[in-house]
């Protein structure tokens, strides 16, 4: 008998009929005789639901009352799954994540899981009972509710199995595990039977949304035997291996994007030390977090300093950015927001070269224009127009021999 965690997101629970549908799902493994802990994500599109009628009632909501009012999506499906579970004969339990004491710190809209204490959880187990509990939320140390961050129930389900040392974390999704690519935009991108955690944590932190990054990094931490796979179809899902695959490793496992960002530069600043510091301190006092960075070399004693953002903070970087130019003096700023970041990745990359060639020529060849560049030992990633994405993202998942149908995986 084994204990295990199950995670179904959004689409899993979209309405009554598959959440009567993951009940069942529930009910065979229960028969099978194992303990079994559920995490459920609120009802595919609610969450945004519930974002939009904030911001109808406040343009920029309070963080601390946003999360009292997203933490109610969860509540539902909880609730109801419950039900449909009692229904089949199972005893069951719902929680919220006040409930089971998902302590985290007071971060509003991204907070970090400190602590679960699973004496509750464990007595409901230890009396035979399914135990449900509501993803993507906690509290923090004076009883505020919390939430995760987009996505934030795989992190509630991964922590769960790391804080009960479950067997298996189990997360069901609409898609039959992780690909290649986004299948939704690469057609012919091919299920993975395993992917290192390190790579699945690139493939997360770069886009690849099936799993959040924080989920990946708890995993790794604590060793969880974690496994992707698909709400709607049968199937051995992906695993996501702690030790690297000792057969013949692909140099390239998969392709992400990243839609969410946006690119500012601010031109001819003078080009000497504390400058970069300014202009960043600057952007992060803001609380606006910067990804991809880069500098030009400088001419005339004055450089330029290009960086991204995501999406969401573009107008208030700007707006941030202009009031650094005018200090130091800088030629001007410019920005655009209509960007994606591609990056191919894959630990292959550490002991084979022409990578980053094969990348450059291939979007040379569809006429695709590089922005910018970054690389680290096991990605490279580049930014380039949004309406680009698709051409590039096929063309390179073609180029890496990634297609369906092109041998083993
Ligand atoms: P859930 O609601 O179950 O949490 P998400 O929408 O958060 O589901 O994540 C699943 C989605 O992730 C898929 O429908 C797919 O479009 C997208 N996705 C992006 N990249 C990948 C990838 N490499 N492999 C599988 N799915 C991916
Ligand atoms: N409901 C939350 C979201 O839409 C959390 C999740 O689904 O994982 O982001
Ligand atoms: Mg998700």
């Amino acid at each position: 008998m084994a204990l295990i965690v199950q995670k179904y997101g959004g689409t899993s629970v979209a309405n009554p009929e598959r959440i009567k549908a993951v009940a069942e799902k529930v009910a065979v493994t229960r028969a099978a005789g194992h303990d079994l802990v559920v995490v459920v994500s609120a009802m595919s599109g609610e969450t945004n639901r519930l974002l939009a009628l904030a911001t109808e009632v406040h343009p920029e909501p309070p963080a601390r009352e946003l999360d009292v009012l997203l933490a109610t999506g969860e509540q539902v499906t909880i609730a109801l799954l419950t039900m449909a579970l009692h229904l089949r004969g199972y005893q069951a339990r719902s929680y919220t994540g006040h409930q089971v004491h998902i302590l985290t710190d007071n971060i509003h809209g991204r907070a970090r899981i400190v602590d679960i204490d699973d004496v509750r959880v464990r007595s409901d187990l230890s009396h035979g009972r399914v135990v449900v509990v509501a993803g993507f939320q906690g509290v923090d140390q004076e009883g505020n509710i919390t939430t995760l961050g987009r996505g934030g129930s795989d992190t509630t389900a991964v922590a769960m199995a790391a804080a009960l040392e479950a067997d298996e974390c189990q997360i069901y999704t609409d898609v039959e595990g992780v690909y290649t690519s986004d299948p939704r935009i690469v057609p012919q991108a091919r299920r993975l039977d395993r992917i290192t955690v390190e790579e699945m944590l690139e493939m997360a932190s770069l886009g690849a949304k099936v799993l959040q990054p924080r989920s990946v990094q708890f995993a790794g931490k604590y060793k969880v035997p974690l496994r992707v796979l698909s709400s709607f179809e049968e199937g051995p899902g992906t695993l996501i291996a702690h030790e690297e695959n000792e057969m013949e490793q692909a140099l390239i496992s998969g392709i992400a994007f990243n839609r969410d960002e946006a690119k500012l530069t601010i031109m001819g600043v003078p080009d000497q030390p504390g400058v970069a510091s300014q202009i960043l301190g600057g952007v992060s006092d803001g609380n606006i977090n910067v990804d991809m960075i880069v500098q030009n070399v400088g001419a005339d004693g004055t450089t330029d300093f290009t960086f991204t953002v995501h999406r969401s903070d573009y107008q208030k970087a700007r707006k941030i950015l202009e009031g650094i130019a005018a200090k130091l003096s800088a030629r001007g700023v410019t920005g655009d927001d209509k960007i994606v970041k591609i990056s191919v990745v894959g630990v292959g990359m550490r002991s084979h070269t022409g990578i980053a060639s094969t990348m450059f020529r291939t979007l040379a060849a569809e006429g695709i224009n590089i922005q910018m560049i970054s690389t680290s030992e096991i990605k490279i990633s580049v930014v380039v127009e949004e309406k680009y994405l698709e051409l590039a993202v096929r063309a390179l998942h073609t180029a890496f021999g990634l297609d369906s149908g092109n041998g083993a995986e």
